[in-house]
């Protein structure tokens, strides 16, 4: 905190090409639709998981697209495959075969961090 009474936040720099993309290369082999998200929200917003807890299908595509595995890793197991997210999405990805791969990345490649 300084003076002015706010600081500023820690530089956030998204190394791309230094990422890991196995997992989401896994993903879109397995479940091609996965590319076609637009990180609309639509599914989080829908969620019923996320009404309960921290948790987003949104965030955790385009962490996974960047190859910031980490917290998607550990986020993922929260999903309880119910598929409403499915109804809504306006890309047609099949986002609960998403997970289901997601979660068989992670195990494949030793992601499960936090
Ligand atoms: S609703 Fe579909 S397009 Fe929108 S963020 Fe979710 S998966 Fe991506
Ligand atoms: S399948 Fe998972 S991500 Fe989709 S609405 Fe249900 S709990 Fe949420």
């Amino acid at each position: 905190m300084n003076r002015f009474g706010y600081s500023l936040s820690k530089a956030r720099v998204i190394d791309y090409d230094a990422n890991n993309h196995a997992v989401a290369e896994y993903i879109a082999e397995k479940e091609p639709s996965f590319r076609l998200c637009i990180a609309c929200g639509g599914c989080a917003a829908t969620c019923t998981t996320g009404n309960f807890t921290e948790f987003s299908l949104r965030e955790i595509n385009i962490l996974i697209h960047r190859g910031e595995n980490r917290k998607p890793g550990s986020d993922i197991r929260k999903c309880m495959l119910c598929g409403k997210c499915i109804l809504v999405c306006p890309r047609g990805v099949n986002t609960r075969n998403v997970v289901i791969t997601a979660r068989e990345a992670f195990k494949k490649f030793g992601i499960n961090a936090l």
